[in-house]
């Protein structure tokens, strides 16, 4: 099983749009970072998690070949709003593409993307998708994603355990039962905002803290603001936890 960061960024990706802070100003590629994104493969199943308004570029820059379905996390714009760019897999592979999400993101889903889910035109110009809500888990030739419930904030969403790794994205807490669905992980990609506190997402101290519970053979961390300078956090943290970054592809 292969894992690309496709995106490594929070909402406002990195650089911020008129920011001349010290990490949007660096030359360093390491510190650019498009909206949080993740694909996953194995044999000839491609699964992507969430199409932020980044997922054209980030499609093109890893020369994705084809999806398989889409899960999403949640129904945050950072999170969805590149949709529509899955036309292009509908135009190439000649099918509705499935997607996947907890109940109330499908629901949002289909609301503000209606037309993506009406039954596709003939020359497959719109994007065609079908939505399912789920619960548990769904399996592709050999690949189980368990959905795992997390707390961002106060919005029950989504995280997945995709046979042995996790992507927890966008959380402030775990609960107790769901901790249970993350034994026995060689990958864990987990939620760190950014150094100070903040009401919906981890900080690096509750990121440190929460690997440390979950005891995943290696740790990487995502969804980050401007305040994380790539270099200065990769050498100030602990054995076995590392900040991710856009393009990494982890061999499982
Ligand atoms: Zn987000
Ligand atoms: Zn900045
Ligand atoms: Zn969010």
């Amino acid at each position: 099983m292969k894992i690309c960061f496709l995106g490594t960024g929070s909402s406002a990706g990195t650089p911020v749009i008129g920011c001349r802070c010290s990490v949007c100003s660096s030359r360093d590629p390491y510190n650019c970072r498009s909206r949080a994104s993740i694909l996953v493969t194995q044999n000839n199943v491609n699964i992507l998690v969430d199409t932020g308004p980044d997922f054209r570029y980030q499609a093109l820059r890893e020369g994705i070949p084809g999806l398989t379905a889409v899960f999403y996390t949640h129904f945050h714009a950072d999170h969805i709003n590149g949709i529509d760019d899955l036309r292009a897999f509908n135009f190439l592979q000649r099918e509705i593409i499935p997607c996947y999400a907890d109940p109330r993101t499908a629901a949002e889903l289909e609301k503000r993307f209606q037309y993506c889910f009406l039954p596709p035109d003939p020359d497959w110009t719109k994007p065609a998708l079908s939505m399912k809500a789920i619960e548990g888990a769904l399996e592709f030739s050999g690949l189980l994603v368990q959905p795992v419930p997390v707390m961002h904030g106060n919005l029950p969403i989504y995280g997945y355990r995709f046979n042995d790794a996790a992507y927890l994205t966008d959380l402030k807490s775990l609960p107790e039962s769901s901790l249970s669905l993350l034994g026995n992980l060689e990958l864990l990609i987990l939620d760190c905002l950014r150094m100070e506190p903040h009401p919906t997402h981890l900080n690096l101290e509750e990121a440190v803290a929460l690997a440390r519970r979950i005891g995943a053979r290696r740790t990487l961390l995502t969804h980050m603001t401007h305040d994380m300078d790539f270099s200065s956090l990769a050498g100030g943290l602990p054995a076995g936890i590392e900040p991710a970054y856009d393009g990494l592809s982890v061999f499982l």
